[in-house]
Parts: structure tokens; sequence; C-alpha cells
């Protein structure tokens, strides 16, 4: 079990200060607890130099009032700038867009791309009524087609047809088409992954960008990615315009250091949350849950 952050600072704090205001060698002692949880919790190094600055600057020269201790105090503040730089609750898929809205999907291969392409549908279908296709742009992996064809199949969403030899644009124009013709409100294009970032396959997905004029562009990313998160978030968010994170496995034991990291890095909001293998294991993000968890 990891020590909390509470009981990491009272035993630095509550000795070192005085009651008064936290002075600056209070918060830098503190501060090297802050930084050890949060490398503990997985958040990648150069966003724990930059959160703890944020920290430092709130810190520095607050009264402790007389109700807490001054190691609860700054667990409040580390807690509220945690809270606010994971972002604001109950942001979710924004469809306002004529129909049919085009979803891009991206991330790297492992990371529950199709599955949460599979439960962003499924979710679309039963809560708000949409009618909606799913394609697997994929075209290097048929068995990730298949995957996709195969969930569509157990959850009642439509797929487009798999037809060999065909391009990732020209998937992504005939998903478009099919979705016109066939009145669907929404395409959700599964776009293929690679083991890790790489030229063609950022090249790739900008001319899926191009072409599917996306209204929605989500980063899928794995809870359980530590350091590497930051290289992730920052390759796409440089080619693409995301407009947010769906963040996968929250329901493994790791901290979600990932989630401060991917959200600072790309400045999107994370939409979604998968919490399980099952098409309906899929929630809203909720700051403060994963805040506790990442402070311990
Ligand atoms: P892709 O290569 O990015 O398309 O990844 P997949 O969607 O195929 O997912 C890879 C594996 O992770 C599969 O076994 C999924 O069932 C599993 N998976 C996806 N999302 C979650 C999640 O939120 N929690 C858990 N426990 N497993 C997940």
């Amino acid at each position: 079990m990891f020590e909390s952050l509470q009981d990491r600072l009272s035993g630095i704090l509550d000795s070192l200060t005085r009651r008064g205001a936290l002075t600056e060698a209070d918060v830098s002692a503190a501060l090297r607890e802050v930084r050890r949880a949060l490398l503990e919790a997985d958040v990648a190094l150069e966003v724990v130099k930059d959160f703890t600055d944020k920290v430092k600057e709130r810190a520095v020269g607050v009264e402790v009032v007389k109700s807490v201790t001054p190691g609860q105090m700054v667990v409040k503040i580390v807690n509220d700038v945690l809270v606010e730089t994971l972002g604001s609750e109950g942001v979710t898929i924004d469809l306002n867009a004529p129909s049919p809205v085009p979803i891009m999907m991206v991330g790297l291969q492992g990371s529950g791309k199709t599955t949460s392409t599979a439960k962003i549908a499924k979710r679309l279908t039963d809560r708000q009524k949409r009618k909606v296709l799913m394609a697997s742009l994929d075209t290097r992996r048929p068995a990730a087609m298949e995957q996709l064809k195969f969930l569509g199949e157990q959850g009642g969403i439509d797929t487009l047809p798999i037809v060999a030899g065909q391009s990732a644009v020209q998937i992504a124009n005939r998903a478009m088409q099919a979705a016109r013709l066939g009145g669907y409100d929404v395409v959700l294009l599964d776009t293929a992954g690679r083991q890790s970032v790489d030229e063609a396959l950022m090249a790739e997905m900008a001319e899926v960008y191009r072409a599917a004029q996306p209204h929605e562009t989500l980063l899928v990313a794995d809870a359980l990615t530590g350091q590497d998160a930051v290289n992730t978030a920052r390759a796409f968010s440089e080619r693409l315009d995301l407009t947010g994170i769906v963040l996968t496995r929250l329901d493994g034991d790791g901290r979600g250091g990932a989630a401060l990291s991917m959200r600072a890095i790309t400045g999107k909001p994370i939409k979604l949350v998968g919490v399980g293998e099952r098409m309906d294991q899929v929630e809203e993000f909720h700051p403060e849950r994963i805040a506790n968890r990442i402070l311990g």
C-alpha cells in the first residue's frame, strides 16, 4: 500500500510550521512529497514539474486556518489544483453538427480503441437513441476489422461491410457515404493503431482527418501507461485537432496518473473512461475520483 499524501505531509509540515502562513520552506518541503506521490502514481515527469510549480504559486503565503493542520491545508491545495487541471465533470461527446456526425477514434494499438468505439456506439444508441454506423480503418490488421464487426453484432450496432484492398481514406469516404444514404446520425471511425507512435501512422491519421473532417477526434489512451503517456499524447495532438480523451482500463490497479499527463499535455477534456471489457463498462469522467486515486 502507498502511504497517503496526507500522512506524509503531516509528518513533515506539522512539526515545521508554527501556525500562520505557509512559508516558502514549508511548501518546498511539502512539494518533495507531492512530487514523489505523483511519480508513484505514474504521472509523467514533465507534467509533475509544471504541476508542482502551480501548487507552489498557490500555496506560499496561504494562511493556515485554525481547524486544520498545515499538512491538511497543503493536501487541500494539491487536491484543488489537481481537480482543476483534470478538468470539469460531465463533458461528454458533442453531437451538435449536421448528420451524419463523424467521430474519429485514434490511439496506439492495444489502447482499447476498438472496444471503446463499440462502447461509445452502444451508449449513443441506447441512451441517446442515435442511429450509429461503425467502420474499421485498420487496413493492415484484418483481425481488427473482424473484431469491430463482432462487437457490432454483439451490441446490435451496424458496421460498414468490409471490402478488401481499400485504403483508410477510401473506407472513411465510403463510411460517410453509406451513412448519408442510410440515414445514420453518427459515424464512428476506428482508425489503425501501432505499437508505438510512428510517422507513417501519423501521416495516415492526418489524411483520414482531412477526408472525414471529424466533429470529434478522440484519443484513446490506456490509464496504465505511465511515462509514455506524454509521447503518445503529444504525437497525436500535434498532428490532429483532438477534441477529447477516452481513458481505458480505469478498472485496473493503476493509480491513474496518465489521466493528469494526458490532460495536461493535450489540454483536452477526458470525455469518457473505460472500466472493464464489457460493452456497457464505460462511464463519464469524475475528476474528484481520479484525484483521490492519484493522491492515495
Ligand atoms: P485496440 O488495439 O486499441 O483496438 O484495443 P482493443 O479494443 O482491442 O483492446 C485491447 C484489450 O483491452 C482487449 O482485450 C479489451 O477487451 C481490453 N480493454 C479495452 N478497454 C478496457 C477497459 O476499460 N478495461 C479493461 N479491463 N480492459 C479493456
